[in-house]
């Protein structure tokens, strides 16, 4: 079962290994740290993460570096607007990225690079294009011309064959010779914070901060590069005029772009104001894993809509999955190994890859996942599933949680409600009764895993949390 993706640049399903030792380089575009990111943006940082665990259950090791775009006209407005320097300004919105990844779960890429530490890298790139005579300067900023760089439109599969001129594609204020052309490099303005550099004072434009990190970090052609489909133009198109003009080599083998979280039919973004940041939805109540999930569970390329009763349904999927869970480790089987039932997990093991390998098909993974506890349910109910089966069974939720990440309650202890522990408290209890101390045993080990702490008294068994 080989792992495939749709590659952007292709239009087309690839399958996919790493070009050298085993090693992914991959690259994907980080956040602007102007505000709170929104869970639209989450969406896509979670896709990264699927993407990122799945490479891992593959076999594969990961070298993935993301940057952290702080300086922009939106970081400098909002800086200035609150009298307060840029780093001072960018710190907090870095760090309520970090707190709100950890909370999501999604983890820290190998590397984790701001822009502004590498202005100087930047300088020295955006000579060197000008050096090769990709570029030229107005008004003391640098434009890249694109008109050197004839694969331009090869990612966004647009035609720029035909007279655009006066269109605008992009967002720059700045003079340019053509409408396509971006600014590598803008000159300083008044009260805006600049750099000096080779090149002269000013600051670097978005663009280039990824061409030059990604290559610094990882390879002149990278496995896999990263990003919402919002990014596919101009962006990504132009880290490519830029990439392969310094280097003369393809950028990335793979580019995969994550669909939209949509509001009623909308693109949930900041300018609509139909947004939730992660801290609204968990003020509401949700759980982060509920949200993860969400977001996770709607294939990568589809557009997924949020809606509160998507994210309920999400909190009972994951109520099941730990049901399961806990019935696994807590019921008594009848002894012995039931061959249908081996069978029964080996081929919804094999139903999650399949899904996963196709293009990160996380729905058709989960619905395998979900058929399978349906079915082991009732075999369990109607005494056909045996101990035997257990690790198996066990074994396939691990490697589904190595990926969907949700089975464990956020918040430690707090995680496991005061029934559950009760219950398997009484469990523990019967099983002494019933001289089956290993098995006591196991609920007791069970429960301090889950931070509760059980003590036998005289007047019976009390718990506390840890
Ligand atoms: P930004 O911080 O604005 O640069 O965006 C960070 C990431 O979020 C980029 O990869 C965007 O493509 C992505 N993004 C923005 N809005 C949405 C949305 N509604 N759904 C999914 N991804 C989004
Ligand atoms: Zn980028």
């Amino acid at each position: 079962m080989a792992l495939r993706f749709y590659n952007t640049l292709s239009q087309q399903m690839e399958e996919f290994t790493p070009a050298r030792d085993n090693t992914v380089r991959m690259y994907s575009c980080g956040p602007t740290v102007y505000d709170f990111a929104h869970i639209g943006n989450f969406r896509t940082f979670t896709f990264v993460d699927i993407l990122r665990k799945w490479l891992r259950a593959s076999g594969f090791q990961l070298n993935h570096v993301m940057n952290v775009t702080d300086v922009d006209d939106k970081i400098i407005r909002n800086a200035v607007a609150q009298h307060k320097g840029l780093n001072e300004y960018t710190a907090v919105y870095t760090k309520a990225f970090l707190d709100d990844c950890a909370t999501l779960r999604l983890e820290r890429p190998e590397k984790l690079v701001p822009a502004t530490e590498h202005i100087d890298d930047m300088a020295a790139a955006i000579e060197k294009l000008t050096a090769a005579n990709h570029t030229y300067t107005s008004d003391g900023s640098v434009y890249f011309r694109i008109a050197s760089f004839p694969g331009y439109g090869k990612l966004s599969h647009n035609d720029f064959s035909g007279n655009i001129a006066g269109a605008r594609v992009d967002v720059d204020e700045y003079e340019k010779a053509d409408a396509r052309d971006f600014a590598l490099w803008k000159a300083p303005k008044e009260g805006e914070p600049f750099w000096p550099t080779s090149m002269g004072p000013g600051r670097p434009g978005w663009h280039i901060e990824c061409s030059v990190m990604a290559i610094k970090y990882l390879d002149e052609t990278l496995d896999i590069h990263l990003g919402g489909v919002d990014l596919i133009f101009p962006h990504h198109e132009n880290e490519i005029a830029q990439s392969e003009s310094l280097t003369g080599k393809p950028f990335s083998r793979f580019w995969l772009h994550a669909e939209f979280l949509m509001v009623e039919g909308q693109k949930m973004s900041k300018s609509l104001g139909n947004y939730f940041t992660l801290r609204d939805l968990l003020a509401r109540g949700y759980a982060a894993e509920a949200i993860r999930y969400l977001l996770a569970s709607a294939p990568y390329r589809k557009q997924l809509n949020f809606t509160f009763d998507g994210l309920k349904s999400a909190a009972t999927a994951i109520d099941r999955l730990r049901n399961f869970k806990l019935r696994l480790e807590t019921d008594r089987f009848p002894a012995g190994a039931n061959l249908e039932l081996a069978a029964r997990t080996a081929g919804a093991t094999q139903a999650f890859h399949a899904g996963m390998n196709e293009d990160l098909n996380t729905a058709e993974a989960l619905a395998a996942i979900f058929e399978y506890i349906r079915d082991v349910n009732s075999a369990m109910d109607s005494g056909a599933f045996r101990a035997g089966d257990v690790p198996a069974a066990l074994e396939l939720l691990k490697l589904f949680d190595s990926v969907f990440d949700v089975l464990q309650p956020s918040g430690g202890s707090a995680g496991l409600p005061d029934a559950e522990v009760e219950a398997l408290i009484a469990e523990r209890t019967a099983a002494k009764k019933a001289r089956d101390f290993a098995r006591a045993d196991r609920i007791r080990g069970q429960l301090l895993e889950q931070g509760i702490i059980l003590e036998d008294t005289k007047s019976g068994i009390r718990w506390k949390r840890k």
